[in-house]
């Protein structure tokens, strides 16, 4: 049987799935509940007004909205990158959307300037020495 120690609380405790020790398992379980309960009670909560709510840690609360206990949409929390209320994902529409303007041009645009200017280079060279 593998030991490791817990996640949460660094306790050696037998290997499980969810890598937190029965102890910690327990609490993370009753914070689930709470959450549950409050959004059930609290529809389009906002993950901070669970947090004050319930006193359950944010990363619990994001952590079951990833792993599909909360439902994406029920619930809103910040932005990853600009802290603008979003429901889905990491980032809000405008961030993926600068995201993607960041990183196109470079992967595209700049390599096939440089490679036609490079040939225009060479192409004067050999002219000159004709
Ligand atoms: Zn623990
Ligand atoms: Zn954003």
């Amino acid at each position: 049987m593998a030991i490791i120690n817990c996640k949460d609380c660094g306790k050696v405790c037998v290997a499980n799935l969810s890598e937190q020790c029965a102890e910690c398992r327990q609490k993370t379980w009753q914070a689930e509940v709470k959450v549950a309960e409050y959004l059930e009670a609290h529809q389009n909560s906002t993950l901070e007004e669970i947090h004050q709510a319930t006193g359950v840690q944010r990363h619990i609360i994001m952590q079951m909205i990833r792993t599909g206990h909360i439902s994406e949409g029920s619930v809103s929390y910040p932005c990853a990158n600009c802290q603008a209320p979003i429901s889905e994902g990491r980032l809000c529409a405008k961030c993926v959307g600068q995201v993607l303007k960041h990183f196109e041009p470079r992967e595209q645009a700049a390599p096939e300037a440089e490679r036609r200017s490079g040939e225009m280079y060479t192409r004067q060279i050999v002219m000159n020495k004709v």
